[in-house]
């Protein structure tokens, strides 16, 4: 009965998108889920009627014709999706204490835009943007060609950090915030460590600066088209069903789920963490030189997030995304802990239809270290007892003091509040230690960081965030990857060009 050709395990975007290439290929494809709705980070929940996104705030290259339009014309979501454009000007504000700057869309607009603030740094801004164009331009994934010379891999042992510190720029002269500062401003999106190699930052600041959206109304529709595309493409996707074991025998596998059920295939692809997925194989399955690898691997820091439902009409709708910083340093803001925690935040709005001028939802993230949450780690969701309430209840109060200096109408806007902490993540999507985009790439050593789609046992792959890069598009070119080891890269590349 549960006999399958390819058995995919998770369905966040990277298992959704495999699912859908493979089904659509004609595989006979099954995608097994722990949680009760496929999409993983995709997914949204409601509190009181109110919508809200747990893992993507904002999308970038998704104006038509750009690079993740392109691609997801292929997976039919550009038809099924209303986008809603961030401010042009600046879909991203930095703040710095009192001082905010635009990061705006379009590269010569960016420039424009920083120059107002940095008048003498033109030479500064063009050599950024003209390195990460060069950086893009060496991943020809990134603009749907065939890779071929490896050229990217110059940038891959390139610090993000110190390309930053080392563009000969100025400082801002009413804020003395140096430009630096401010185009590292938004380094959430990976993680802020001085660890990220310059390939990620750029990659991810050229797609939202190309073009940077939020989907109208959620992005669990992204996993609900594809759900609905896999399972008319002949494939199935099963919920409930937590994978626990993987063996092989003679290139069969066994797949086993919490519920005691057996799934069999020729073909396995893990779209969750590649250390998880190696703790459910018996040690003789992989060798343990790649074993020991894996398992040291360091993740990216985790998050503390509030989730605010708002009184009608109270809060404004910000078409773009707020990064606070509490001094002019942006990096590694993710080690603070206890007295000097939160040292950033991000601050989000909901977006429930086009033009909108108040927000339902706010959403306030900024990092907490797994350290901080360690001690209720043997715990489950609504069983982690008072202490840990008592702790989430004190760090939201301060996250909301600082919020606060910013945004001083927020305390009274809010009705409803949810928090969430690295253990909330760790339990609800499965990552080792709630880390918020998984393995912490390192340009000190960037092979040992890196994870190929295709492993030692044959027929067996990795795609997801941990592979080719975390993000809504680097999970997009990675299930690409991944299906490409599979088909034929040039075959499957066709077909996504050619539609
Ligand atoms: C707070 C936060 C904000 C983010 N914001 C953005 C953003 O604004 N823009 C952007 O582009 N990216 C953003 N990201 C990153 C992006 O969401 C992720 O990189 C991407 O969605 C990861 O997809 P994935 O398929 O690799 O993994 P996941 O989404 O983690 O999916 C893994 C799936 O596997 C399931 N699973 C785990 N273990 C098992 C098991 N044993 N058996 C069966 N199923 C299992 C999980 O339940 C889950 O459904 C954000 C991430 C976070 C955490």
């Amino acid at each position: 009965m549960n006999k399958f050709d390819v058995i995919i395990i998770g369905s966040g975007l990277g298992g959704l998108l495999c699912g859908y290439i493979l089904s659509k290929e004609g595989f006979n494809v099954c995608i097994l889920e722990k949680n009760t709705k496929p999409g993983g980070n995709l997914q949204t929940f409601s509190r009181q009627g109110k919508k809200f996104e747990t893992g993507v705030h904002y999308i970038g290259a998704l104006r038509p014709g750009q690079t993740l339009a392109r691609y997801w014309e292929y997976f039919g979501l550009m038809d099924v999706l209303q986008l809603q454009q961030l401010d042009q000007d600046g879909f991203d504000r930095i703040a710095f204490g009192d001082k905010e700057f635009p990061l705006a869309q379009g590269f010569e607009n960016f420039i424009g835009r920083l120059l107002q603030h940095f008048p003498g740094d033109s030479s500064a801004l063009n050599e950024y943007i003209s390195k990460i164009q060069e950086v893009v331009s060496a991943f020809p994934l990134y603009n749907l060609e065939l890779p071929g010379d490896h050229r990217e891999q110059q940038y891959t042992d390139q610090s993000a950090s110190d390309f930053y510190e080392k563009l000969s720029c100025s400082a801002n002269t009413a804020s003395g915030i140096p430009l630096s500062s401010v185009l590292a401003g938004n380094n959430y999106l990976y993680g802020g460590s001085r660890l990220s190699p310059l390939y990620v930052a750029s990659l991810i600041n050229h797609s939202f600066i190309s073009g940077a959206y939020r989907i109208i109304g959620g992005s669990d529709q992204i996993a609900k088209s594809l759900t609905e595309a896999i399972k008319s493409q002949g494939g199935t996707v099963i919920t409930r069903h937590e994978v626990t074991a993987i063996e092989e025998l003679k290139q069969k596998f066994t797949i086993k789920t919490g519920n005691r059920e057996l799934f069999l295939s020729s073909m396995v692809i893990s779209a969750i963490h590649p250390a998880t997925t190696l703790a459910m194989m018996p040690a003789d399955m992989v060798r343990p030189a790649y074993q020991k690898r894996i398992v040291s691997l360091q993740n990216t820091d985790a998050s503390f997030i509030l989730y605010l439902s708002v009184k009608p009409q109270t809060f404004p709708y910000l078409n773009y995304n707020y990064y606070y910083h509490s001094s002019p340093d942006p990096w590694d803001e993710s080690t603070a802990t206890d007295t000097q925690w939160p040292k950033m935040f991000l601050l989000s709005t909901g977006c429930h239809m086009p033009d909108q001028k108040f927000t339902e939802t706010v959403t306030v993230l900024t990092y907490m270290r797994y350290d901080e949450v360690a001690r209720w780690m043997n715990s489950s969701v609504g069983k982690r007892g008072e202490d840990y309430l008592d702790f989430k209840n004190a760090r939201a109060q301060k996250l909301i003091d600082l919020v606060s200096q910013k945004f001083p109408g927020l305390p009274a806007a809010i009705e409803h509040m949810e928090i969430s902490t690295p253990l909330t993540y760790r339990d609800y999507t499965g990552i080792p230690e709630g880390s918020l985009y998984g393995i912490q790439k390192n340009y000190h050593d960037p092979q040992l960081t890196a994870v190929m789609p295709k492993t030692k046992i044959p027929n067996f792959y990795f795609t997801g965030q941990n592979t080719n890069m975390h993000g809504v598009l680097g999970v997009t070119i990675g299930s690409v990857v991944t299906c490409g080891e599979i088909l034929g890269l040039e075959y499957l590349l066709k077909k996504i060009q050619h539609g």
